[in-house]
């Protein structure tokens, strides 16, 4: 056996589960070992599935009976993986990391938790998030903040905190989250993993706990590009014809885009300079991303600037819509349906007791915010305006991606903060999300990769080097130049 599989990419494991020098058993238990070993100070995982070693044992049943064979194997089979805590897996708690869903056990599972069953894959446990999926630094959770493995001191990001974590911590080889405005990137930047928000509809979102009908993607959070593209290979598309559902009506087949580029060899890559201006942005970040444009330079990628008119209103139109969806999205959970149940005086008193007792402050917030912006006498203000703006931001990269291929950003404004450090002020909060939100309200791909480190600076208070994360977004349909490029500036084999 090597000597810390834990560390392995899953391409590599694969390798090795096929020539027979590591097993399934072997690794997952490794992994379960540096759980144990990390997670009380990181709080990656909220429940660790007591199974995993059992489902270790039927991959490497499923990979003896392959090998003998002769025949190949899926590429995550028998390959450990951590899923948050608002992804549906049949028979295991899903509370998105509330009160109000503690002891809820999910009926069913997702489709993309069904394609993981089906792929063979091992899952480890669910991790932490922001409650609901509403925030940016994993402190929203009813169940304690998940801390940065690269600086305890410091957020994992969020909401999938819990799985960026889970997988810089080395506990897993690669995990899901789901994206809402930025809650698989942002992590990703900041624990120095990699993270994909798919095209809208191109991972089906049955059975991921709703938060913005119109914005939420599942997507990979994985070691490598290569990795999430293998993850994102086996989860996208729909429920199948097997299971003869479409469980969710905004999931499209796959092929349904056919992007066409206008780079020859290598994706153009365009940048909204206009947009990275203003002092929000720190320094280390700006350097950590023109180097690596310069490295995408050096690489014969073109790098261009373009412009993006109506992009700095992304983040208000956010504020804007996706608090809409939460408070309506919100609205089942009322005491009656699902997971807690307070009484009061009556009916309408066991509501109001139940989502007082069972829902943190964020999440009222938001619910009163977009209950706000929905109300009769403001939609047209609000609701409506900020759909009209954000259509005007689709037409801006759509008319963008007339002479690109690529729109790169950082990932975040900020390397990761440290806890406590804007619990207080939610717009401070929301700005963290100013680069991410774009590829939500648009519907495009967008990919966080690691583009080096904010250096130690114990004059700002980073004793250790911190990850950034460089944002590359594409076409709708046009994952394959996300992960062309990100493999090229990681210097990975295409
Ligand atoms: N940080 C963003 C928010 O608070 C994004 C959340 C998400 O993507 N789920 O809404």
């Amino acid at each position: 056996m090597i000597p810390d599989p834990t560390k392995l990419t899953i391409r590599d494991a694969h390798a090795q589960l096929k020539e027979g020098a590591l097993t399934s058993a072997e690794l997952v238990k490794a992994c379960l070992d540096r759980i144990a070993e990390r997670n009380p100070q990181v709080n990656a995982y909220l429940e660790v599935f007591s199974d995993a070693m059992d489902q270790a044992a039927a991959a490497d049943a499923a990979i003896a009976a392959a090998r003998k064979a002769g025949g190949d194997f899926s590429p995550l089979l028998g390959i450990p993986c951590a899923i948050k805590d608002n992804i549906l897996i049949e028979g295991r708690t899903a509370s998105a990391a509330s009160k109000m869903l503690e002891g809820y056990r999910a009926a069913y599972d997702a489709v993309a938790i069904a394609k993981l069953k089906a792929a063979g894959a091992v899952f480890l446990g669910r991790t932490n998030m922001d409650e609901f999926a509403m925030g940016g630094s994993t402190e929203n959770s009813a169940f304690g903040p998940t801390r940065n493995p690269h600086d305890l001191e410091r957020v994992a990001g969020g909401s999938s905190g819990g799985s960026a974590a889970a997988v810089a911590m080395d506990g897993a080889l690669f995990a899901l989250g789901s994206d809402t405005g930025g809650s698989i990137r942002q992590p990703a930047s900041f624990c120095g993993v990699v993270g994909l928000k798919p095209t809208y509809g191109a991972v089906s979102r049955y059975g991921v706990i709703a938060m913005g009908s119109s914005l939420d993607q599942i997507g990979p959070i994985a070691r490598t590009v290569s990795d999430a593209e293998t993850v994102f290979e086996a989860i996208r598309g729909d429920a199948g014809a097997a299971e003869g559902m479409r469980g969710d009506g905004t999931a499209f087949p796959d092929g349904a885009y056919r992007p066409a580029r206008v780079g020859g060899a290598k994706p153009v890559i365009g940048v909204p300079r206009h947009f990275l201006g203003g002092d929000g942005v720190d320094p280390a970040v700006l350097a950590a991303f023109d180097a690596a444009l310069d490295s995408f330079r050096a690489k014969g990628y073109e790098v261009k600037d373009v412009a993006l008119p109506n992009v700095s209103y992304a983040l208000p139109v956010y504020y804007v819509l996706m608090p809409a969806e939460v408070s309506s999205n919100m609205a089942r959970f009322d005491g009656m349906r699902f997971g807690l149940h307070k009484d009061g005086a009556d009916g309408i008193g066991d509501y109001f007791e139940s989502r007082r007792a069972g829902l943190g402050r964020e999440v009222i917030r938001r619910i009163l915010l977009g209950t706000y912006v929905l109300s009769t006498g403001y939609h047209d203000a609000y609701y409506n305006r900020a759909g009209a703006v954000r259509r005007m931001i689709a037409a801006d990269f759509a008319a963008a991606f007339e002479t690109v291929d690529l729109i790169a950003t950082p990932t975040a404004p900020s390397p990761a903060f440290k806890v406590g450090e804007k619990a207080s002020d939610p717009v401070a909060m929301y700005l963290e999300d100013i680069f991410t939100v774009t590829a939500n309200l648009t519907g495009m791909p967008a990919l966080s990769v690691p583009c080096g480190d904010a250096p130690a600076d114990p004059s700002r208070g980073r004793p250790v080097p911190l990850p950034v994360g460089i944002q590359l977004a594409a076409r709708h349909g046009d994952e394959r130049a996300l992960f062309e490029a990100g493999k090229d500036l990681r210097g990975e084999v295409q």
